[in-house]
Order: structure tokens, then sequence, then C-alpha cells
């Protein structure tokens, strides 16, 4: 939904206005669209491209230096005018002769052939050319007839390279066919695009549902079908185009995944490690992968892949240098490192340096269990400690704890099996919550765990004497890192009153399982009571007041955990 508009009607004027505005080291405007704010050489051939608007950075995105000289802009969706085409291409011309390069719509074939048809009645050299990449729009016998998508880029930008390079106009227009002819397009869209004032999407996709070879503004595709996972839509995507692979083809490829308007690139990202080892794994040398949104439909949920089939010379005006306003392609400024030199992708290898004692190693094997215990816990309150964290905070809370204490059982564990003793244990737990967990509670934890392990080392007995040093151990490094007073609505108001309960408990000579139930009750009684706290430290801060009468979420997980401890602690 379209939601920065002014009067709908004026929205693809204002939107290139803008464009303008924002780029005028790249575009100047003319009527019907804009052209280079850049020289050019003299006698070069000139390429301009257009189309709807709705589709940025298609198509203004792509004029400057190295890529297309002009282009034509229409209102949302539908074609310019063939005078608009005329003007641009006027605009453009460089004494080289003009070629119009675009998507194989029907307006407009029919608009620009009439602005070519201008433009040769003022005595200039002009062709006509398509792009036909959509694999999902004609069979494959017809492959020059189906519409143009994602793949309006790459092939106009190696033809601008070879323009630029000062290849004629039919050299030009031959780098086209050939450039057009090896690259393939195929799509799903999850969700569709609504028009500027519209209240309705152009077109739906059931929920859960997707698309498969749907067009960019809703054009049917092939069928329907469940979305998958992104590593599905990959396969999927992959699977298609490696059926089209033209002849001739050496393997060399580039690959562009394109979000179509609502993609995140997050997302792209996911989908793209996908997609690269898929077609590595096909046996084809990847030279380079683009993701991104190069072609839009507005707010379209989707994506599509292209595959672009090098061969010497696409690679080179593939890789040509061009600097445009939504497309830089430029030399690197530095050398790039050898490719023996190569980083550690993984984190320190967990080892036990020193085996534990036997009573070391016992109280490792509960430590395990109790972490194990912990993390079920956390689990089964991920969602409610994440709505805690929402009222003032970012909702994390859940995922933070549930990611931290798994990645803190599976280190303990690892740990544990080699021998290792509760210190050994406790420090790899806390290393790792704290790598995993991100977020303050993740650093808190982890260096908690630590400060617990470092205090019960790898040979003593561990005691009810030993826990309550370990226990006042781990709530002063949480104190000394995060800074917190009591008061300050966090975790460390129900610490202080566990840990004080636990040390009176062991001081009146209990054994440590009372002691457990001493504390779990004394920091369950202060989560609660957190609720009349306003937030000073950590993100809740900020919206102090929303937080009032309600309790702390990281104080609301440590009394959970504390409890989790106490109930089996024997
Ligand atoms: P983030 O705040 O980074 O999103 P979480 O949501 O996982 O991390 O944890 C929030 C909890 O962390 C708070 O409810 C609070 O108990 C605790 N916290 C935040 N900052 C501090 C601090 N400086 N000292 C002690 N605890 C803190
Ligand atoms: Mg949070």
């Amino acid at each position: 939904m379209t939601k920065l508009v002014n009067d709908p009607s004026d929205f693809p004027a204002q939107l290139v206005e803008g464009f303008i505005e924002a780029n005028r080291r790249y575009v100047r405007p003319v009527f019907g669209g804009v052209v280079r704010a850049t020289k050019s050489t003299p006698g070069k051939v000139a390429i301009i491209t257009g189309g709807g608007t709705g589709h940025y950075p298609a198509f203004t995105g792509w004029v400057g230096a190295g890529l297309v000289d002009g282009a034509v802009t229409g209102n949302i969706f539908s074609s310019p005018s063939g005078s608009q085409a005329y003007s641009v291409g006027k605009a453009a011309d460089q004494g080289g002769g003009v070629i119009i390069g675009f998507l194989n719509y029907a307006g407009d074939v029919l608009h620009f052939g009439q602005g070519a048809e201008r433009l040769r009645a003022d005595g200039l050299e002009v062709r006509t050319c398509v792009v036909t990449d959509d694999v999902a729009s004609a069979p494959m016998d017809q492959w020059n007839t189906r519409r143009g998508i994602a793949g309006g880029l790459p092939v106009l930008k190696m033809a601008s390279a070879a323009a630029e390079e000062g290849m004629n106009i039919d050299e030009v227009v031959g780098v086209f066919e050939k450039a057009n002819s090896r690259v393939r397009t195929f799509g799903v869209a999850f969700s569709g695009c609504t028009l500027p004032g519209a209240s309705e999407a152009l077109f739906e996709v059931p929920a859960g549902q997707m698309g498969v070879g749907l067009g960019v503004h809703g054009e049917p595709g092939i069928y329907e079908t469940e979305r998958g996972t992104a590593d599905d839509i990959a396969g999927l995507l992959v699977d298609k185009l490696l059926e089209e692979r033209p002849d001739g083809a050496d393997g060399r490829v580039v690959a562009v995944l394109n979000g179509l308007g609502a993609a995140k690139y997050e997302e792209l990202f996911v989908t793209y490690t996908s997609v690269a080892a898929r077609l590595r794994k096909a046996g084809l040398d990847l030279v380079e992968g683009e993701v991104g949104e190069f072609m839009t439909s507005l707010d379209m949920g989707g994506v599509s892949l292209t595959l672009i089939w090098l061969d010497d010379e696409l690679e080179r005006l593939y890789l040509a240098p061009c600097d445009t306003a939504a497309y830089k392609r430029a030399p690197l400024m530095h050398e790039p490192l050898p490719d023996d030199v190569t980083f550690n992708v993984e984190p320190e290898a967990l080892t036990v340096r020193r085996e534990g004692s036997e009573a070391s190693r016992a109280a490792a094997k509960h430590i395990v269990e109790h972490l194990r215990r912990i993390n079920e816990q956390l689990v089964a309150n991920e969602a409610r400690l994440g709505e805690l964290d929402a009222i003032a905070g970012d909702g994390d809370h859940g995922i933070g704890m549930v990611r931290g204490s798994r990645a803190a059982v599976e280190a303990a564990e690892e740990l544990v099996a080699s021998g290792a003793g509760a210190q050994t244990a406790l420090v790899g737990a806390g290393d790792r919550w704290s790598e995993r967990a991100g977020g303050a509670s993740g650093a808190l934890w982890g260096a908690a765990l630590t400060a617990a392990g470092n205090a019960l080392g790898d040979d003593d007995e561990v005691d009810a004497a030993a826990q309550a040093r370990a226990l006042r151990a781990l709530v002063s490094s949480i104190q000394s890192l995060g800074g917190a007073e009591l008061g300050d609505k966090t975790m460390f108001d129900a610490q202080i009153p566990f840990v004080t309960a636990f040390e009176g408990a062991v001081a009146a000579g209990e054994s440590a399982s009372a002691a457990w139930k001493a504390g779990a009750q004394a920091a369950t009684d202060a989560a609660e009571a957190s609720a009349e706290l306003e937030p000073k430290r950590g993100r809740a801060r900020v919206l102090s007041q929303r937080s009032v009468g309600h309790a702390d979420p990281g104080a609301t997980s440590f009394a959970l955990i504390a409890r989790t401890v106490a109930e089996h602690c024997d």
C-alpha cells in the first residue's frame, strides 16, 4: 500500500521530479523523461529505454555513464507516448544513431515504434530492440516473443558498454541481441502491489501460496503453489533456469536475485545462499552475484532470478565500469587480497585444556542437566518474555534467552563429554551464550556464567558454600558489566534478593537445595515487584512510563531460571 502520496494522479510526475532533484549529477529533465547530465563521446551510439513508472530503479535509475543515455517515463505501469520517446531520443542522440531498448510489452512496442518513426523522419538512424528474458511468458521455441522483466538491466548494461567502447549501431544491436539471447529470468510472486491512491491490491496471491511465473503487473503465471522455504524457492528458480541453458554457453554466469518491491534484502540474501550453492553444484562458474532491487513493481511481494550466460565479450561488457543513480560498477579502489588470505569463520573451538577433578566433573554434569532444563523452560516461556520485552523494549528477550541458553547447553555438553570440570563447562557455556544471544541480556548472561565458573574452579567440590560464592560472583559480574543499581528495573533487582537469601540460608547451615528454594522465592517476589519500577537501564528506559505495571523481562527470566534450578536441586 502506498502511504506517501499527494494527489494520486500526480504521483508518476512527482516521483520523477523527486528522482531528478536527488540525482542532478546523473540526470537532466527533458520532455518525456530524463537524459544523462554528463557529456558523452560525440558520435557514440545512444541507447534509450523506458516504460511505465512504478518499477524503480527501472528505468531512470539506469541513466548515466556506461549505461543508458536516456529514459522515457510513462504513467504508473503504462507506456510513455511516441512523442515522449521522440523527445528523449532526440536529446540523447550523439550523432551515432539511437537504439530504443525496451521490455516487449504491447503498449511499449506501439509507442516506441511511433517514437522511432518520428526520429527517423528527422534523419536519425534508429533501431528498436526488445528484451525477452521472462521464461514464464512463452515457451522456449518462442523465446523472442517473451516479455521482458529483470533481465532488462543486464541486457541494456552490456549493449551500453558496447556503445561506450565505440561500436557502431549495427554492432551494438548485435550485442543487444546476443545478450538478450543469453539472459533468462524466472520469478515468483507472494502478494500483489497497490497502485498509489488505491485501497485494494491490483491482484492477490492466496495466503501461504505463491504465483509461479507471475508477471510484474500481475499477468497470469504458470500455476500457484505452496510458498515453501527460501531454499525451496531457490531450487525452483535455479532448476527452471538451468533447463533453459542457451546453446554454446560455457558455464560462466552472473546471477541476479531481484526483489520485486516488498522482499527485504535480508530475505534475498538468505535465498541467495541457496541460489549460489545450487549454481556451483551444477558446475557453473559464478562470475558475479547481484542481490537487490533492480526491477520492482511498487510494493509487490516476490523475487526473480536472472541468469546471464557470459562469453568473453559479454563478460568484458558486463564488468565494464558504469556510474548511474541506481547501478554502479567502479574499478576496485585497492588491490584485492590474495586468495590464500583467509580468516577464521568459526568461533574458537571449545577445548578442555585440563580435565576437572572427579568431584568437579560430577558437578559439571549436573550443571549440564540444569542448563538443559533452563533452556526447556525458556522455550516454554519464550513468547511471554518477548511480550514483556515488547511493552517498552524491542520484544526480543525470549528469542535471545532461548538462543543463548541453547548454545550454552550445547557447549557445556560438548565440554563435559571431554572431561571438563565446572569452571571449563561454565566458561565455555558463557562464551557461547553471549555469542549467540546478542542483546544486553546475552552479554550479561555470558559474563555471569563465566564469573560463576571462575569462582567454582575445576578442582573443588561444589558444595553449598561454593555455590553461594559462585552466585555472588555471578551477580557481581552483572553489576560491574551492566552498571545497574537496585531499583533501575533490571535483572539485577531480582538477583540481589536472590543471592542475599541464598547466602542467608547457607550461613544458617541449610542445604544447597533449601538455599536455592529460598533464593528462587526471593527472586520471584522481586521480579513481580519490579512491575512498580521505572526502567533506568537498557532499551526500556526510553519508553519507561509504558513499562510501569509490568515486570522487568530480565528479572522475570532470572526468577524463572532460579525456580527451574531450585525444583531439581537435591
Ligand atoms: P536488549 O535490551 O538488548 O534487547 P534483552 O531484551 O534480551 O536485551 O534483555 C532485556 C533485559 O536485560 C532487561 O529486561 C533487563 O533486565 C536487562 N538489562 C538491560 N540492561 C541491563 C543492565 N545494564 N544491567 C542489568 N540488566 C540489564
Ligand atoms: Mg530486548
